[in-house]
């Protein structure tokens, strides 16, 4: 179907603002695709890019594609017709050069700037392979690889030295290779990456970079001595989550410590051996009972009563978790 909309120069201006500049020539739909042929005015200057001369000496003209923000779902491909033209400033390097229109061509581009900016601004909220199903439904035609380019070309978010930094180690390859990223802890926007996790990396960043007030890490001994040397002035703590951590795994210690004396909640038997130590019993409490009783503990018992029972009939440690959905070092525990 052929949609002409040759007097429409309002809904035009309203719907391409990017198009006033240039004669429209032609609107169709062809294959589900709104191709717009327009080409450049005669007797308009442009800037040489090399020295910003202007020129409107037409040496000849070119066709280019361009892909341009969709309309109604609708891909639209506008077909531009533009200008090489002269550069006749002596002293310039260049005899001729391609014209741009400002907002709708740039070097080498094959999509408007109004259509770059929609496909990083999806690109930056939900990755490439979304971008492109997404794009199927708006009219927007694009491969994954090119929302990775239009990613990777966006330039970097400014940000300025913040007060709380918060630093932490980030795996490449787990196990393997490790980096450190720097978060500004006020609002929550990461900062930088820095390829290791070195002390004199992160003090040389901090050196570049003076005004961290305190300093929000984890308690590995580089970090702690990169803060240290590259912000003297700054105050340490440790965030939310490394107080937790640390905490869950300070009493995972202490219960592994003292499980021996968890063998007699099934089997009353002798007191516990002394290596386990004193254990904390709440005021009020039988002597013959030194645990207090609880959800956890009462979990516990009922566990280790089922693993028991499922052993003393022979069957397999690897069979016994699988029964009871629990792991196999929990079970040989
Ligand atoms: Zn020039």
């Amino acid at each position: 179907m052929d949609v002409i909309l040759r007097s429409c120069e309002t809904l035009l201006e309203l719907v391409f603002p990017h198009l006033v500049t240039v004669l429209v020539e032609r609107v169709v739909v062809e294959s589900g695709v709104l191709r717009i042929a327009a080409s450049t005015k005669d007797g308009t200057a442009a800037a040489c890019p090399g020295c910003g001369a202007s020129s409107m000496r037409v040496h000849s003209r070119y066709g280019r594609k361009v892909a341009d923000a969709p309309v109604g779902t609708q891909p639209v491909l506008i077909e531009l017709s533009v200008r090489r033209l002269f550069c006749d400033n002596s002293g310039c390097a260049r005899v001729t050069f391609a014209e741009q229109v400002e907002g709708l061509t740039r070097r080498y581009g094959r999509r408007t700037p109004v259509l770059q900016r929609i496909i990083g601004a999806l690109g930056v909220d939900l990755a490439a392979r979304a971008v492109v199903r997404l794009g199927l439904v708006l009219g927007i035609v694009v491969s994954r690889m090119t929302v990775l380019r239009v990613l990777m070309a966006l330039p970097e978010p400014a940000w300025a030295v913040p007060r709380v930094l918060g630093v932490d180690e980030f795996a490449t390859r787990k196990g393997r290779r490790y980096g450190t990223i720097l978060i500004d802890c006020e609002t929550h926007q990461p900062l930088d990456l820095l390829p290791d996790r070195e002390a004199e990396t992160l003090a040389a960043w901090l050196r570049e970079r003076p005004g961290v007030e305190i300093v929000c890490r984890d308690r590995a001994a580089f970090f702690a001595e990169g803060a240290r040397t590259g912000a003297p002035q700054a105050q340490h703590c440790a965030d939310k989550w490394h107080v937790w951590h640390n905490l869950g795994e300070a009493v995972e210690r202490l219960v592994s410590h003292h499980r021996l004396l968890l063998r007699d909640l099934v089997e009353p038997g002798p007191s516990p051996e002394p290596e386990a130590g004193p254990v904390p019993t709440s005021a009020g409490q039988e002597p013959s009972e030194p645990y207090p009783a609880g959800k956890f503990l009462d979990r516990l018992r009922d566990t280790h009563a089922a693993v028991r029972a499922q052993v003393e009939q022979g069957l397999s440690l690897r069979e016994v978790a699988r029964r009871l959905g629990l792991g196999r070092n929990t079970v040989r525990k």
